[in-house]
Formats: structure tokens, C-alpha cells, sequence
């Protein structure tokens, strides 16, 4: 019997709606099943999306989608209890059109895309959670959704995160995600009229600013950073969490986000903002997170689902492998229709693929970052050791001055750090990182 489709794509994220189409574009008959009512209606991102992937489905994206500010500035920076140092990075180039990075609002972003990919001819059914993957013995033939069978020789599983089509398959054969392999990102949405976000953030019109914080001010042990992003007219307030240092501490999730909000660095420029979302969601780790392949008989695992999320503690880059990584499923797809072919050595060109536009190479090569990130002395000792120093440099006392040697003595030692330990801990910095 002929197959419904000729392609079926699992979720509507930005990799899902990037695959269906360009499958559409290169004439598959392709179905792109999304379990919310709409496609972004479950998504989260900080976000800040670095949008180069898209040009190669839909050129001048950026004029059309509904995007909120071009990035200008970023800035990164520790948090100490009461005390914060940072930099800037005001990039000349980041001003300059075509903008590179646009700060994003997934419900709208991730709707428009999917438009597209109906434009384009594929079949988008939303409200549509997939039960499980159609196993034929080791293949994979379309998916199962409420009792129905719908087939295609090629399956593209977009799930996100926390793929559940995939766990407990040989896809990924435990049951559960591993906390090692798993961080938890939780936003909040703040309404702020546009002229007073820019005043409090020095930006002009259609520009944006992006922060990230080590979050130093949380109960011992509990690791994090912070995030603010400007929008149109909100601001995206959140954190990012290492799941595992929460478990066996009494810490609450909003309790940590209320800490990260009413901390003076932050909580001035929230100011009379009303909070008018909130949203918390797993992230995949990195290289930790990826499946036992990313390819096999009649399937393909894309974005999150694959694990291709960046974070490094400055920059958490997710979207942007979503797209790359749909694209190349989705041509590797369009190959196999054209050679009626849809063997695991046929759907191997993927990982060939992944290799080539260097997804791999970067995951491979940035395997051990996870060392640096979590390193617990980076959220306790390091943002003491840095507001301590600068405190050190930048006040006056009317004592006699010191020697810039002793004070960064002195802030060795109120952050109880060994010179071994900054040397090993810098060395792991360059070397991971
Ligand atoms: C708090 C936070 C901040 C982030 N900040 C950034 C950032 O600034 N920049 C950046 O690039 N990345 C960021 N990321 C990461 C980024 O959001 C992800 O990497 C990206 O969304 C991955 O896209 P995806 O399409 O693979 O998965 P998702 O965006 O998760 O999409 C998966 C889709 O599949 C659907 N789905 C799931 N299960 C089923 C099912 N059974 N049936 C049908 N549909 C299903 C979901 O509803 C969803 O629409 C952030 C993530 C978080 C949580």
C-alpha cells in the first residue's frame, strides 16, 4: 500500500518548520505535525536567534518575520549577592544591516514559520501529539497518534528537549533523561513600553541589548545563570539551571527567579514592568544529550531532539542548530525520495551532512565545556573573587593605595580560592572552552 506521505515531521519548533520547508520547496509531499494548538504556543527561547540557516530557505527572513530588536550589545557578566562586574560587548558590525542576531518571541516567530511551511505546500496540522513512533521491527514507518497510523518511508523527529517519541526506543534506550544531559530554562515575559526599554537600556529604536549572568547569590550548591533580553515592548527575564544541583535543596524554582529578579543589578531595569508571561522548559546539554545515532532506517533526529544546543555560561545557541540541522535532514530526505530509498545507509548522508556544515565538529570539539560550566566554584568562589577585586580597584578609601599584586590577594582570599586552583581552574577555561 502507497505511503500517506512522503516525509513526516515530528513538532513544529524552529528545526520541524525549517525541514517541512525546504521538503516542501524540493516538491515532498510532507505532513508536519505540532502538539499545541498552535506552532510556538509550547516553545521557549531567551532568545536570541542567530537566523545565517534561514537565508537558504527564505531569503530576506528577517524584513518579514515577526522579530523583536536587532542585537547591538551584549552583555556579560558575575552576580554576588549585592555586587555585579561585567562587560560589554557593543559590536560596530552587529549595528550594521543585514542585522546578525535578532532578539525573538517563539509563539510568534515559531507560527510565521510554520505559515511558511504551509505556504510551501506542506500539510500542518496542529493540536496533534504524536503517541509514539510507527516501529516496523528496526524501521521506523510514520507515527502513531490517537489509535491512527500515518506513514512515510522518511520520519524527521523535531521534538525538542524532552523527546518523549524517542525515549525508551533504540533512538534512546533508557526511559528517562539523565540529569547530566539535561539543564531547565525558565522565562518570565515583562511588559515595558518601548521609549522607557529604550532609555534604561541606551538603545534606539529597533535595537536590542542581550545580558547573561553567573547567578553567585543562590543557596550553596545551586548552579545558574541569569538572562535579559529586550523585546518590541517586553523584556524576557530568566535562568538557566543545572537540574542536577537542584536535587536533595529545598529551593523553589520561582524563588530563585525571584532572587535573580530583585537583585539591584537587575531589578532596576524591571522597574514598573508587568509580568505578563511565564514559562519554564528542559534544555538539552550539549554533546550529553545526543541519541544512541542520529540516523537509522526510516528516520532522522533533528535540534533539540539531537541535542544541538551551545551554552556555555556567555552564549546558549539552540535555534540556530535547529534550523542548520533540519535543513540537512531535509535534504538528505529529498535525496532519499529521489532514490526511492529510505535504508539507514541511504539516511547515513545525514550524519555525513552534519559533519560537513560542522555541527558535529562543534559539539565534538566543545565536549568537555560542561567541566568549566558547572564547575560549582564558578557561582560561588569566582563572583566573589570578581566583585571583591573591582570593589578593590574602583573605590576610594583614603588609605594609602595597593598594589593591584595585593588585591588580588585580598580578593583571593575572601573568595577562599588557592592560586593552584585559580591556575587549574584557568587553564580548564582555555583549554574547554
Ligand atoms: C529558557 C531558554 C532560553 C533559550 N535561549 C536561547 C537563545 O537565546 N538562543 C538560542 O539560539 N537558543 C536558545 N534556547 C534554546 C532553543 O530554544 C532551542 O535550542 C530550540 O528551540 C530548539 O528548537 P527545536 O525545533 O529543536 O525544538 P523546540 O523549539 O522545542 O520545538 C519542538 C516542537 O515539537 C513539538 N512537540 C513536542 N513533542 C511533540 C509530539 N509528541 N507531537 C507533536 N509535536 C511535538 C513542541 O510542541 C515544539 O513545538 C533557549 C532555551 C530555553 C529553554
Amino acid at each position: 500500500m502507497a505511503d500517506d506521505f512522503d516525509v513526516i515531521v515530528v513538532g513544529a519548533g524552529m528545526a520541524g518548520s525549517s525541514a517541512a520547508i525546504r521538503l516542501a520547496q524540493g516538491g515532498a509531499n510532507v505532513l508536519l505535525l505540532e502538539r499545541g494548538s498552535e506552532a510556538g504556543a509550547k516553545n521557549l527561547s531567551g532568545g536570541v536567534l542567530w537566523g545565517h540557516d534561514l537565508d537558504r530557505i527564505l531569503p530576506g527572513w528577517a524584513n518579514e518575520m515577526p522579530v523583536e530588536r536587532h542585537l547591538v550589545r551584549k552583555r556579560f557578566g558575575f552576580l554576588s549577592p549585592e555586587s555585579a562586574v561585567s562587560f560589554d560587548m557593543d559590536d560596530g558590525a552587529w549595528r550594521r544591516p543585514p542585522y546578525v542576531a535578532h532578539t525573538v518571541l517563539r509563539a510568534r516567530t515559531d507560527a510565521w514559520l510554520a505559515k511558511k511551511a504551509e505556504e510551501a505546500g506542506a500539510t500542518v496540522v496542529t493540536s496533534v501529539p504524536v503517541d509514539r513512533l510507527n516501529w516496523e521491527g528496526s524501521k521506523v514507518h510514520g507515527v502513531v497518534q490517537g489509535g491512527e497510523t500515518m506513514t512515510a518511508p522518511v520520519t524527521i523527529i523535531a521534538d525538542g528537549a524532552n523527546s518523549r517519541v524517542t525515549l525508551g526506543t533504540p533512538i534512546r534506550p533508557s526511559p528517562r533523561l539523565s540529569g547530566e544531559a539535561t539543564e531547565l530554562g525558565i522565562k518570565e515575559v515583562y511588559k515595558l513600553d518601548a521609549s522607557r526599554l529604550e532609555d534604561r537600556f541606551s538603545v534606539g529604536p529597533g535595537e536590542g541589548h542581550a545580558e547573561e549572568w553567573v547567578a553567585g547569590m543562590f543557596p550553596p550548591g545551586v548552579m545558574g545563570g541569569g538572562f535579559l533580553y529586550t523585546n518590541a515592548d517586553t523584556l524576557s527575564v530568566g535562568l538557566i539551571l543545572n537540574v542536577q544541583s537542584l536535587f536533595g535543596r529545598k529551593v523553589a524554582s520561582h524563588d530563585l527567579i525571584e532572587q535573580f529578579r530583585s537583585h539591584p543589578a537587575i531589578a532596576s531595569r524591571l522597574r514598573d514592568a508587568e509580568l505578563v508571561e511565564y514559562g519554564a522548559k528542559l534544555i538539552s546539554s550539549g554533546w550529553a544529550s545526543r541519541p544512541a545515532s542520529f540516523y537509522g532506517e526510516g528516520w532522522m533526529v533533528v535540534g533539540d531532539a539531537a541535542g544541538f544546543v551551545f551554552s556555555n555560561g556567555i552564549v546558549i545557541q539552540g535555534m540556530n542548530y535547529a534550523v542548520r540541522s533540519g535543513l540537512e535532514a531535509a535534504e538528505t530526505a529529498l535525496a532519499a525520495r529521489a532514490a526511492k530509498e529510505a535504508s539507514a545507509a541511504r539516511l547515513a548522508d545525514y550524519e555525513r551532512r552534519l559533519e560537513r556544515v560542522g555541527i558535529l565538529g562543534d559539539f565534538r570539539d566543545f565536549e568537555s565545556m560542561d567541566r568549566v560550566k558547572w564547575n560549582p566554584r564558578f557561582y560561588t568562589a569566582y563572583p566573589k573573587f570578581a566583585t571583591a577585586l573591582f570593589h578593590g580597584m574602583m573605590t576610594e578609601t583614603g588609605a594609602p593605595k595597593e598594589h593591584l599584586r595585593r588585591m588580588l590577594r585580598r580578593a583571593q582570599k575572601a573568595a577562599g580560592l588557592s592560586v593552584l586552583t585559580l591556575a587549574k581552574d584557568g587553564l580548564d577555561v582555555v583549554r574547554d572552552l
